[in-house]
């Protein structure tokens, strides 16, 4: 047995001592507030980054280049990983959550502008987000360097994934779609872990944005607005 499985399961002794009783509520059904889309990527924290320790709470799913789409026999449809606790446990928030430096995004960066090959399973993925992508990579200012593009990218990728969500029928106008960027390379702030407000609800515009939302005005900031 390799020494990491040794030691996840020590970390999961203490985490099991430390929540013992923390269950007691939901041992038999959940209702989260939240679902959140995260990128699987090991930097981003997917219930840490929201201070969140509470079973019950926040609703994670997780894939490479945080998609919401998945490719059915009747055609796209909103990933079934989103869409469960919005039509079954009563969850009226989704937040798409990018990060900077994002590895999927890269990839689809690339296979646009130069081709791919990669195994068939990460083909998949990056062909999920690549006809998604295409209208962005062509609409970069040209003086960007490379991790600027896609930096930019990422917010546009989050655009995307929360357009999709908002044009599906299945999701409702009541529920609301915000898009986030978690920044650990100090590109938003330097105050890395922090998250920005790219979109909500479709806007993307920050001014707009702000006085829509004064309550989070801070937070609400863009490195592209095309
Ligand atoms: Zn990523």
């Amino acid at each position: 047995m390799r020494q990491t499985v040794v030691e996840l399961l020590e970390r999961n002794a203490e985490h099991a001592s430390e929540f013992e009783s923390r269950f007691d509520d939901v041992q038999d059904s959940q209702e989260p507030d939240v679902v959140t889309v995260c990128c699987s990527d090991s930097r981003v924290l997917q219930d840490a980054m929201w201070g969140n320790a509470d079973p019950g709470r926040v609703f994670t799913c997780g894939n490479i280049g945080n998609r919401v789409v998945q490719r059915t026999d009747d055609g796209e449809a909103v990933s079934g990983d989103v869409l469960y606790p919005v039509a079954h446990t009563g969850t009226e928030t989704v937040v798409v959550v990018g990060h900077t430096g994002c590895g999927a995004v890269t990839a689809t960066y690339d296979d646009l502008t130069e081709g791919l090959d990669e195994p068939a399973g990460i083909e998949h993925c990056i062909g999920l987000l690549a006809p998604r992508l295409e209208a962005g990579v062509e609409a970069l200012p040209d003086d960007l360097s490379r991790p600027e593009a896609v930096n930019r990218l990422v917010e546009y990728n989050v655009d995307r994934q929360v357009e999709f969500l908002l044009e599906s029928n299945e999701i409702l106008d009541d529920v609301d779609v915000v898009g986030v960027v978690y920044d650990f390379q100090d590109v938003y702030s330097d105050r890395r872990g922090e998250v920005q407000v790219v979109n909500v609800d479709g806007e993307t515009d920050v001014e707009s944005l702000r006085v829509d939302h004064p309550e989070i005005e801070s937070r609400i900031r863009r490195l592209w607005e095309y």
